[in-house]
This record gives structure tokens, sequence and C-alpha cells, in this order.
């Protein structure tokens, strides 16, 4: 007989064990199918950013307001994770300094400024707190509230805590097939197949080959992503240093997380030098002492994205069984929390806001980000 479950989950990034971890915490016999390793793709080239404010566009928007309320998340999660796995997801004081280095970048930056969480830092100011910044700064935003944690932690966590409470992970174990039976949903993988009454595909960049199958029209697609990390030899860093997507993030263990590219429609998941040579560039205007820095390691990562730059995440239009939480782009870390909860409620029928769904349903037709 077929070994049947209240939920299962495709995919075992952080948002799948984050959903996993919601579920199973409010009562869920949950299974999650992950094709290799917990947390080794996308989730690990993170650099951990809670950007709420360093990502946003509007700061009145959606995507905002669902940004704060995931990062506000974080605050008690971190409390519980460490009771219910026992792991510290290693969340850092200190929040974004966003430089500006032009008139136009500080107006840009300044539009933020009715924000209680927003502050302006001229350039002595910033000089004085982080003596490594460039010289020619005009100054810089700082935003407290955008700390940073450890992803693959956070990841690690979500899986021990679910665990903890009943869920089953099954590593290398993809799934093969979604099949739509009357009375439920069967799931075939590489080792049998298992059915369940609802499906979240939580597959990141992977997730399109499930839309297709499943009847929907989709636009997700990689964004390559390179890194680099150095051993710090000065000071800490006591926020993290952005400037036009490139970032400095200061790690506990004493290194410097560097990134990262941007490179559209690659799937290779190998860094080159070429990509690491234009993030050292770009980060060595910022901080100029990081050239002389050991280099510890590069990576690389596909950030799942979508049209207009938001997450999927929502009911399948024709088959109420069937979830999505996809496409989380620049901000799987940070909207991590919230989705696991959106999706759990979805799930529970517990209410969620309209304005939440309707922002990220399926099959919205996205206008294109430019
Ligand atoms: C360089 C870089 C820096 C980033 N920095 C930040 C940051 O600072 N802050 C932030 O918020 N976000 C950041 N992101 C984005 C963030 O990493 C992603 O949005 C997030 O990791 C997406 O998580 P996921 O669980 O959807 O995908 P993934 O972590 O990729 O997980 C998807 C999982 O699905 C599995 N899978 C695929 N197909 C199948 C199948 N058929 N069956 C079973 N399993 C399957 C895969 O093996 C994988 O483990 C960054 C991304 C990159 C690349």
């Amino acid at each position: 007989m077929k070994k049947h479950y209240d939920v299962a989950i495709i995919g075992g990034g952080i948002i799948g064990m984050s959903i996993a971890y919601h579920l199973a915490k409010a009562g869920k016999q949950v299974v999650l199918f992950e094709a290799s390793e917990v947390g080794k793709q996308t989730t690990s080239a993170a650099a951990g950013m809670l950007g709420a404010h360093a990502e946003g566009e509007g700061y009145e928007d959606t995507f905002f307001q669902v940004g704060r309320a995931s990062q506000s998340l974080y605050e008690k999660l971190k409390v519980d994770l460490r009771h219910e796995s026992g792991i510290d997801i290693r969340t850092s004081a200190g929040g974004i300094m966003k430089v500006a280095f032009t008139e136009e970048e500080k107006q840009a930056l300044c539009r933020m400024q009715h924000l209680s969480t927003f502050e302006w830092i001229d350039a002595g100011s910033v000089k004085k707190c982080m003596p490594q910044m460039a010289e020619n700064i005009l100054g810089a935003g700082l935003i407290k509230e955008d700390v940073h944690v450890e992803p693959y932690a956070v990841c690690r966590a979500f899986w021990k805590a679910a665990v903890m409470y009943g869920a089953e992970v099954k590593e290398c174990t993809p799934v093969i097939e979604v099949k739509r039976e009357k009375e439920a949903l069967a799931i075939r993988t590489t080792v049998g197949t298992f059915t369940c009454d609802d499906l979240t595909v939580a597959s990141g960049v992977w997730s399109g080959r499930f839309f297709e199958e499943l009847g929907l029209s989709h636009s997700l697609y990689p964004v390559k992503g390179e890194c680099v990390s150095v051993w710090n030899q000065g000071p800490a860093l006591e926020h993290t240093i952005y400037h036009d997507h490139c970032y400095i993030v200061q790690r506990d263990s004493g290194k410097l997380v560097v990134g990262a590219t941007m490179k559209p429609n690659e799937w290779q998941t190998v860094p080159t030098l070429g990509g690491i040579e234009a993030v050292i560039q770009k980060a060595s205007q910022l901080m100029p002492s990081i050239k002389e820095m050991p280099i510890d390691q590069c990576w690389a990562g596909l950030r799942p994205a979508t049209n207009d730059r938001h997450p999927y995440i929502g009911r399948h239009p024709e088959d109420q069984r069937i979830l999505f939480a996809a496409g989380h782009y620049r901000n799987g870390i940070l909207l991590a929390p919230i989705t696991g909860e959106i999706i759990r409620d979805l799930i529970i029928g517990k209410p969620v806001k309209k304005e939440w769904l309707h922002a990220f349903r399926i099959g919205r037709k996205e206008a294109l980000f430019v």
C-alpha cells in the first residue's frame, strides 16, 4: 500500500523547510522530498541579509510590508528554533549601510527618510565607525533592522525542528512526477510512490517543470550569483556594506562574504574568474583594503527569478490541493518565515491577508521588471 501523508513538499531548501516546520508544528503529517541534500543549493549560496529595506523598491508596497513582517518573525523564530533544534541561526546586529557616492544616490536613499527605521549618516561619521570605508563616499543610509542570519543554519534548524514535530525528510529522493488522482495526489519518486491530500512545490528555480506539468504557464528562470569569501584581517565590520547590488557581510567566523554577480538565464553553478573579478572590483571601491585579504572560497548559486521579481505563493487556480512557494529571487532567506506561515495558514484554513495572496498569486500576468 502507498504511504499517505497530509502534506507532501517538493524541495528541501529554506522555503520547503520553513513550510515543513510550520505545518509539522501545526500537527500535520508532513513528508518532504529533496533531490540532493537539504539546503545545499541556492540556500547555501546566499549571504543571509534580511534586506527588507535594502532590497525594497517602493517603501509602501505589499512586497515591503511582507518583507518587514517576515523580518520581524525572525525575532521569535531565533529563540524558538534554538530551543527546538539546538541550532543558533546566528542573527547579527548592526544592520545594513547603503552607501552613496553621488548626490543622486543620496537623494534616492533619502526617499526612505520618512521611515523611523532609516537614518542618514554623513561621511565623517561613517568613517568613524567603519574606518575601512572608501574615502570618496558622500555618506550612507543606515537601516539597523536589516540584520543578517546564517542561511544554512536557518535551514538546518527548520529541518531538525520539523523532524522533532514528526515530519519525514527524504534526501536524495527527487520527485519524478505528480499525478492528480481523484481521491488523492500521487507523488512518484525514485524510492516509490506516496500519496497526500495537499502538495506544495518549493523546489526553487527547478519548480518551473512542475508549473508546466501541472498545466500552468510561468516565468521562472535563474539569475546566477557569484560570491567570494575572504578572511578579514582588519577590525570587524559593524554593519553590512551595500551599494548597487554589491555587498560585504561580516560573519562571526571572521570571514567577509562578498557578492554578487547577476547573470540571468545561466544554469551553470560553477563561479567564473571573470565573475569573481567583477565582484572584487566592486567591493574594493567600497572597501579598498579587501583586495589584500586572503581568499577563503568562491561559489555560485541560482536565484529563482520571476518576471516581476515577486514569488509565487498560493494555490493552483484549478486544483486547490496543489500549492506553490517558489521564485523568491534575491529574498528567499528574508521571506522564508512568512512563506512558511502563509502556506501553513492556507492548508489549515486560517485567514491570510487578501492583498498578500493577490500580490503573489499563481497565474498572475506579471509586468516585466526593468
Ligand atoms: C549569491 C546569492 C546571494 C543571495 N543572498 C541573499 C540574501 O542575502 N538574502 C536573501 O533573502 N536571499 C538571498 N539570496 C536568495 C536566496 O538564496 C533564495 O531566494 C532562496 O535560497 C531560495 O530558496 P528555495 O528553497 O526556494 O530554493 P533552493 O535553496 O534552491 O531549494 C530548492 C531545493 O529543491 C530541490 N529540488 C529541485 N528539484 C527537485 C525535485 N524534482 N524533487 C525534489 N527536490 C527537488 C533542490 O535540490 C533544492 O535543494 C541569494 C541568492 C544567491 C544566489
